[in-house]
């Protein structure tokens, strides 16, 4: 686990935030998760990558839960804080060649963090 800054946080809704924090510099790949949580909590949980595989940050659509320890805490933290990220982690990811399928993605509220992963890394990518 390592510590980032928070770059940005943009409050969608009453309970759902893109949060936009430092990459870490290492490879990642659309669809792929983090483990976060604010620095100091002890408390982490993991977020799928709601950004492109090589946007120099990293964000995150995250909904607030109720009485949910990590979502809460992060829905607070304010542009320069810091927040303990680990990863990426997980295979959720598309097969290297993207260019000759169709993809059909299901996906409610902050599920469809991973696809739009997909869809900022390959913006020539077939789906509905
Ligand atoms: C691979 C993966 C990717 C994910 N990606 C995203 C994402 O992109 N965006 C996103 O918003 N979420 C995502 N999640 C979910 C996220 O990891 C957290 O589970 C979510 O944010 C809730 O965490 P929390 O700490 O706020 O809630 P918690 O503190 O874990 O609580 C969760 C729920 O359980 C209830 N609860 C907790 N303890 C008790 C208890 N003792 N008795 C009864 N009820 C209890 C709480 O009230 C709450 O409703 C993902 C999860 C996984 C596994």
């Amino acid at each position: 686990m390592n510590i980032y800054k928070v770059l940005e946080i943009e409050h969608l809704t009453e309970s759902t935030f893109r949060l936009r924090t430092e990459r870490p510099a290492v490879p990642i790949r659309a669809g792929q998760c983090f483990s976060v949580g604010p620095k100091g909590l002890g408390v982490n949980r993991e977020y799928s990558m709601y950004s492109g595989a090589e946007d120099p940050y990293l964000d995150f659509l995250i909904r607030r839960v109720e009485r949910g320890v990590v979502s809460a805490a992060l829905r607070n933290v304010r542009v320069g804080d810091e927040v303990e990220i680990g990863g990426p982690y997980g295979e959720f990811c598309l097969q290297e060649s993207v260019s000759d399928r169709r993809y059909l993605f299901i996906a409610t509220g902050t599920g469809i963090a991973p696809f739009r992963s997909y869809v900022k890394t390959s913006p020539s990518l077939d789906f509905c």
